[in-house]
């Protein structure tokens, strides 16, 4: 049997599949079983952030690998303790980090974090979560109420109570009360359309909350490690959150969630814990995606690399303003609403023939998440494909 056939008959079906094998990656450079090469515009959704087949990440994985990948959490762990050093000090935040293995595992430990932050003597006094409703947090029976969009809480129930969703950021405030422990946000939408919330009101959103003693989570499983061009979206919006989640990108590929907080008091031992999470091999890839991504910061290089890609994403709106209500995103998380949904499909199904992959977000934005590592001739490429594929219909 061949891959397809072995997966229908073995895999559960909980995705449409696309009808591609990729068998090679170079960068942002993809090849399929039949030799096709593909410019890779979606990273594997903003997980492959140093690009596909990164030398200097699997070399350090390889030496890792040979000696421990992994031993637990009940022994210090080297790699571990350094990635939450490098994260933390990138971050320029207080606060100490809980390794796990997924965004819904970090958002997970961010609400748990909340929840005893709102007990008193042993009872929950505060424990409501409030989230947006074009939200997403995750998959787990928690995250799934976690996120605010009505169709992901068709099956599953009874789930956790104590999750209140808000239309828009104006909302929020109104829906505070003495049960309000906490607030989770992204600050660029993914799944929601790659829309960022506008500054203004997320920092009068922070200090709103600061005066309550309502924690500010910021969901940035998506948008952290680069993704907008800072490290964390948090450090672009000049806002001090109490909690903070990673995942996708911090890795490079490798599963990997991160919760931070500032409230470095409320877990003690006991309280959370993951067999896998902080391992030494994936600890290991968190410190050289960190590392590389560092470099390519304060080279100048990463930011160079987002003002080539937004020039050209600029240029195809332009030509394409027909097909598009605007552009959205920020940095290497960018998108172009579309006036329709078919337009958008019919764009992904052309951008793949054409050999460029890309995203849809909600129903009608096209989204792009390239590996931060990109080269200009890849992104040249890529926007040729795209220009294409557009041309086309
Ligand atoms: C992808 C995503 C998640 C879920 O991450 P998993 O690793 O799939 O569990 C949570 N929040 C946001 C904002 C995401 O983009």
């Amino acid at each position: 049997m061949d891959t397809k056939q072995l997966d229908n008959r073995y895999v559960l079906p909980t995705y449409a599949r696309n009808d591609v094998e990729f068998v090679k990656g170079e960068n942002a450079t993809l090849w399929d079983k039949e030799n096709k090469r593909y410019i890779d515009f979606t990273s594997g959704i903003a997980v492959v952030s140093v690009g596909h087949g990164n030398k200097r990440l699997a070399d350090a994985l390889c030496n890792q690998a040979k000696n421990i990948i992994h031993i637990s959490n009940l022994y210090y762990i080297a790699p571990q303790a350094k990635a939450a050093q490098k994260v933390v000090e990138t971050s320029g935040f207080d606060m100490q980090c809980f390794f796990g293995n997924s965004g819904a595992e970090a958002n997970e430990g961010a609400i748990k974090i909340a929840r005893k932050y709102g007990e008193v003597d042993g009872e929950v006094k505060r424990y409501k979560i409030i989230t947006l409703k074009h939200s997403f947090h995750g998959r787990t029976i928690t995250t799934v109420k976690a996120t605010g969009q009505e169709k992901m809480h068709n099956y599953f129930g009874p789930f956790p109570d104590g999750f209140v969703y808000a239309e828009s950021i104006d909302e929020i405030e109104s829906l505070i009360d003495d049960h309000t422990v906490g607030v989770m946000i992204e600050l660029v939408q993914g799944e929601g359309g790659v829309e960022p919330l506008e500054k203004e009101k997320v920092q009068r959103l922070a200090k709103v909350l600061k005066e309550k003693d309502v924690l500010l989570i910021v969901d940035e499983v998506q948008t952290g490690v680069y993704r907008t061009g800072a490290f964390l979206a948090s450090n672009l919006y000049e806002i001090e959150p109490d909690i903070i989640t990673l995942a996708k990108g911090v890795g490079g590929g490798v599963p990997v969630g991160i919760v931070m907080t500032s409230k470095k008091e409320v877990f003690s031992p006991g309280d959370h814990g993951s067999t896998f999470g902080g391992n030494y091999l994936s600890s290991t890839a968190v410190c050289e995606v960190v590392d590389i991504l560092n470099e390519a910061k304060r080279s100048g290089e990463l930011d160079e690399t987002i003002a080539y890609f937004d020039a050209k994403l600029n240029s195809l709106y332009e030509k394409f303003t027909n097909f598009f209500e605007k552009k959205v995103g920020i940095g290497m998380m960018a998108g172009l609403r579309c006036k329709d949904a078919q337009t958008l499909q019919t764009i992904v199904q052309n951008a793949k023939e054409e050999g460029v992959m890309v995203l849809k977000a909600g129903r009608d934005t096209l989204r792009l998440l390239p590996p931060l590592t990109i080269s200009k001739k890849e992104i040249d490429e890529g926007f040729d494909a795209l220009d294409r594929a557009i041309g086309r219909i």
